[in-house]
């Protein structure tokens, strides 16, 4: 099933909610700036990273296809650093953390997203951007390097609205550590130096800027122009504004129509940040055993553009919300099943409210927050209609439906661990059912025991047969 309602979302650029239309109706267009893999990423990289996948999700459920690109950066300062002390390869270094970061993807349910380039496979494009900015006089080179003029872009500094007086004066702009004319100016190809990895070019060997890898994976996959820009809200100024210039400038069209960022994740009142030093990675959650579905939860329960701040009693909060709606969904699958319970009342209309309103705040420029209270609305309301058998096996599965497309965008309500053991059991207690009806007894107490081994109690309901674990 699939809403028709329109999506709205805020766009960056504007600085308004702008109603959603696709360059191709059927298929959005998503570029997503990706990890740069010199450590294990924080779970504030996360909270960015799970928006996106909420978004990609929610476009989904609305009927569209999606053509995502999510870039590995591989070639960094950072990188090359970090292989220097380490006495490594950058291909090391880099392969080490992309694999724990494709791990911690998984850990936080985070769907395969269709491109995953990484900046050193597309070096050609990157020169190829280059030489066509240097063709229409956008640059000039100093110290072998390549840098671009940002004077000569008019248009530079419309999406951040940034005050050019203020970095005319001399602030740091750019955190790469070359020299430039300008300080507003950016490079594009840093000159080779000394021992660090270079490519040869047209304009002397070196090896790209960070700005310029988007803008080259992004071409190559989605074209001069395409709908949805993702990135945190620190990328505004100076990356997309650069990018922005590098690709309008070479390419004479809109780069992209929709720019949407996603705000930090705090520690107490501040921003979660390497140079900060207030990190927690994903990956200690992950090897502490931390309930990855419930830091999921946490980092999609508040609207991407509002202030989170972590903390562990939240997650202990996300724990108890996620087993609120598990517990839920066993309960309303169980229901569903039961053939034998009939519906006492009407739920049709309230379910079509609860829908409407879960639709609608996704619509709202993905409002996680009120999608979320609507549907604690409709568990604690079903709740109390199952705890006095109102609600049959009819109503049951078409709650069960709408779950089930919530939990598209949601997925918490299923955990992993449990899929294949859950399975298990419900086959076994299906063998018992079967054995019960052709009065077995014998088979059917064999079962349970059996059960009763793993851990599992079979409970005769009202409802029908439902178990859990001791
Ligand atoms: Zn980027």
């Amino acid at each position: 099933m699939t809403f028709q309602k329109s999506i709205r979302f805020y766009d960056t650029k504007t600085g308004s909610q702008r109603r959603f239309e696709p360059i191709n109706p059927e298929v959005v267009s998503i570029y997503s700036c990706g990890p740069t893999v010199y450590n294990f990423a924080h779970i504030g990289n996360f909270r960015n990273f799970v928006f996106v996948d909420v978004l990609r999700r929610t476009l989904k459920l609305f009927g569209y296809d999606v053509r995502h690109v999510r870039n590995v950066t591989d070639v960094d300062d950072k990188i090359i650093r970090i292989a220097q002390e380490n006495n490594e390869s950058i291909k090391d270094v880099s392969s080490r953390y992309e694999e724990a970061f494709f791990e911690d993807c998984k850990y936080l349910r985070l769907e395969d997203v269709e491109y995953n380039p990484r900046a050193t496979d597309h070096i050609d494009g990157m020169i190829d951007l280059v030489k066509r900015l240097i063709e229409k006089g956008y640059t000039y080179e100093k110290d072998g390097s390549i840098y671009f003029k940002v004077d000569k872009f008019t248009d530079y500094g419309k999406l951040s609205g940034i005050d050019l007086s203020a970095v005319r004066t001399g602030a740091r702009v750019d955190s790469d550590e070359y020299s430039k004319e300008d300080a507003r100016d950016f490079v594009l190809w840093k000159g080779r130096r000394n021992d660090e990895p270079y490519w040869d070019s047209d304009f002397g060997q070196g090896r790209p800027g960070w700005h310029l890898e988007c803008s080259a994976m992004s071409r190559h996959y989605l074209g001069d122009t395409f709908d949805i820009h993702t990135g945190a809200e620190d990328l505004v100024f100076p990356h997309h504004e650069n990018e922005i210039a590098q690709s309008e400038a070479a390419n004479g069209r809109e780069y992209v129509r929709y720019w949407l960022h996603c705000a930090f994740l705090n520690m107490k009142d501040q921003k979660m940040s390497k140079s900060l030093g207030n990190i927690i990675t994903a990956k200690k959650l992950r090897d502490d055993g931390v309930n990855g579905l419930a830091v999921r939860y946490f980092l999609l329960s508040v609207h991407y553009r509002k202030p989170l701040a972590f903390s562990y009693e939240s997650i202990d909060s996300a724990v108890t919300a996620v087993t609120r709606l598990q517990t839920f969904f066993t309960r309303i699958k169980d229901l569903a099943d039961n053939r034998e319970a009939d519906d006492r009342t009407d739920f049709e209309d309230k379910l079509n409210k609860y829908k409407n309103e879960w639709f609608e705040a996704l619509a709202d420029d993905l409002n996680t927050a009120k999608a979320l209270g609507s549907l604690f609305e409709l568990v604690r309301e079903a709740n109390s209609l199952m705890d006095r058998q109102m609600i049959g096996w009819r109503q049951a599965t078409a709650i069960l439906d709408f779950l089930s497309m919530a939990d598209s965008v949601l997925d918490v309500m299923q955990s992993d661990s449990d899929s294949g053991l859950n399975q298990e059991i419900e086959d076994l207690v299906n063998c018992r059912n079967e054995a019960r009806k052709a009065r077995n007894f014998e088979e059917a107490d064999r079962i349970r025991d059996q059960l009763k081994k793993m851990g599992i109690i079979i409970e005769d309901t009202r409802e029908g047969v439902r178990w859990r674990k001791i």
